[in-house]
């Protein structure tokens, strides 16, 4: 059976998660006070409704809890987002996403039950302010306040080396989860892989040793 899921809040960050799981074929209820954003989403969304989701008697109509996921996505207004996720969480919703506007935000969505909170404007400044420091950095998600996976493009220094060679796990205590080269993954390569230019390499480590090692063997001029 196809998952169900739940968007409240047609903003430009609701609204595209809501595209994207109705491209990937699931079912979406797509849920806005506002109906020009419903009417804008009900070719997109399997069924889109005007509904105001701080009504615990709305929310109970629409049969909520049956879905498998919601995601909030009501943005500056955090009274209406903070009721939404409480009614939803006492209503049982197994998975319950959240878009926070700040930390504090955050911390009173986290504390009332919301399952995951996300931050899409502090975590993409983060993601790209790691790619604008070192052009080798392609991708980063931060695990907690010290450790990271990132995705580094292996250059000159790196080229015709083995892992063993580079020492990278007991230089500088990060591991290389897979390499990815052309469209092929390898997944815990062994250490004696050999590196070539141009392979995309995912590591994962505390970030001061990433740093460490990016600069020392990823940080090239062009
Ligand atoms: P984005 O940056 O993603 O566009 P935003 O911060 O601009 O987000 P808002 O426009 O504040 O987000 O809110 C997103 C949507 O949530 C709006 O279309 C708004 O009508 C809707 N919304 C606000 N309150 C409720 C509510 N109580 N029930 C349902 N929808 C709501």
């Amino acid at each position: 059976m196809k998952k169900q899921f739940a968007v409240i809040g047609l903003g430009r960050f609701g609204g595209s998660i809501c595209k994207s799981l109705s491209e990937q074929g699931m079912e979406v209820l797509a849920i806005d006070t506002n109906e020009d954003k419903v009417n804008e989403f009900a070719s997109i969304a399997t069924h889109a409704v005007v509904a105001d989701t701080t009504e615990e008697n709305t929310l109970k109509s629409l049969g909520i809890r049956n879905f498998d996921h919601v995601v909030v996505a009501i943005g500056d207004n955090i009274q209406s987002s903070i009721l939404t996720t409480l009614m939803l969480v006492e209503q049982g919703v197994n998975h319950i996403t959240v878009k926070a506007q700040n930390d504090y935000h955050e911390k009173v969505l986290s504390k009332i039950g919301a399952h995951k909170v996300v931050h899409p404007e502090r975590d993409m400044g983060v993601r790209i302010a790691h790619n604008i420091v070192s052009k080798n950095v392609l991708d980063y998600l931060e695990l907690s306040d010290e450790y990271s996976i990132v995705e580094l493009e292996a250059g000159q220094t790196v080229n015709h080396r083995t892992l063993i060679d580079l020492d990278i796990r007991a230089k500088y205590g990060c591991n290389v989860m897979a390499i990815k080269r052309d469209e092929e993954i390898n997944v815990s390569p062994s250490a004696d892989e050999v590196l070539r230019q141009g392979d995309i390499i995912i590591v994962i480590g505390a970030d001061k040793d990433i740093s460490r090692m990016e600069k020392d063997l990823f940080d090239e001029d062009d």
